[in-house]
């Protein structure tokens, strides 16, 4: 039976450079063109660590080339032209993976904003450090216009931003309607661009979002049958890592629950997933969460592997 699925790229689908993301999205649009392939309606979104990365690394290198020109993109700025340059290499290698497959859909990236909630309590407590290091001086420098710098293991000083929850993907319903068309769209790249609503207005914020909880939310708009996490590992592990390592398959909600509070997924890689997963399964009678391999995304969803979480 065909499904509408929300599928979460991680970092394995796209590589840490230039050279690498062009080579991984080619594996990566085999994995989405065979759901696309089986009738499954898809939206994709994806992360952008070490792309963002990239991004305020050479738009501060400019900057300090030439201060007088102003080039300092914000970090909402660099968020939506990581969304543009990886939707540009992704929707390029779908789109002809999709046409050597006899299957001429239209694929497309749309620039994604996330609303945040300016009360989360993330903002007090920033966790994500970005850009690059910094000298004493430095970081003092930007203390001073109010921003949060941690030390990092003696490597230098680095900015940190707040991982807020997303509450509201301010394009939704183009993603529901390209989505109702039969076309493939992807959404909320990078967890989406962090935005304030002020009145009319949407306020970029130097912030990330955690791009797994967005797109369990994107699959809760979208009122989507599955949500496919795509990562580096085939099935999530009881004591991962450890000689009684224990691979899952199919867990309950309860049982994801439990397990989470036992600690048994790592804070900032596993148990983000298992978070947004658990919270989509439970959202609505019937939805289920998958987290698998990125080259088994149509194993999984047909039930030969993977980690179900409904
Ligand atoms: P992504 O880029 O896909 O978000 P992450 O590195 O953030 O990937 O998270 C996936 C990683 O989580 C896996 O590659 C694995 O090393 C790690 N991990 C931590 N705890 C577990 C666990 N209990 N079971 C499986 N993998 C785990
Ligand atoms: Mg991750």
């Amino acid at each position: 039976m065909p499904k509408k699925i929300v599928v979460a790229l991680g970092g394995n689908a796209l590589g840490n450079t230039l050279p690498e993301q062009m080579a991984a999205v080619k594996c990566t649009a085999k994995a989405i063109a065979d759901l696309i392939e089986e009738g499954h309606q898809v939206a994709v979104c994806h992360g952008n660590g070490p792309q963002v990365g990239m991004i305020h690394l050479a738009m501060s290198a400019l900057n300090q080339l030439d201060p007088g020109q102003h080039v300092m993109a914000p970090l909402s700025v660099c968020v939506a032209m990581s969304q543009g340059y990886i939707g540009y290499d992704l929707q390029n290698a779908l789109r002809e993976e999709l046409l050597d497959r006899g299957i001429p859909k239209p694929v497309a990236t749309l620039i994604t904003q996330v609303c945040v909630d300016p009360e989360d309590p993330a903002f007090q407590k920033p966790t994500k450090p970005i850009g690059r290091f910094m000298t004493h001086q430095e970081a003092q420098a930007l203390i001073g216009k109010g921003d949060s710098v941690v030390e990092d293991a003696g490597r230098g000083y680095r900015r940190v931003v707040a991982s807020p929850r997303p509450v509201d993907i301010v394009e939704i319903e183009t993603v529901k309607a390209l989505l109702a068309d039969g076309q493939v769209v992807i959404a909320a790249g990078g967890g989406g661009i962090p935005v304030i609503r002020q009145g009319n207005h949407l306020k970029g914020v130097g912030a990330v979002i955690d791009k797994d909880f967005a797109s369990a939310l994107m699959a809760q708009r979208v009122d989507a049958d599955e949500l496919i996490l795509l990562t580096a590992v085939e099935k999530i592990a009881l004591n991962f890592g450890k000689p009684n390592q224990t691979w899952l398959s199919d867990i309950t909600v309860q049982q994801a629950r439990a397990y989470l509070a036992e600690g048994h997924f790592a804070p900032g890689s596993m148990a983000p997933k298992v978070q947004a997963a658990l919270e989509f399964a439970a959202s609505k009678e019937n939805r289920a969460a998958l987290i698998t391999l990125l080259e088994k995304a149509k194993d999984g969803i047909e039930g030969r592997t993977g980690t179900r979480i409904h």
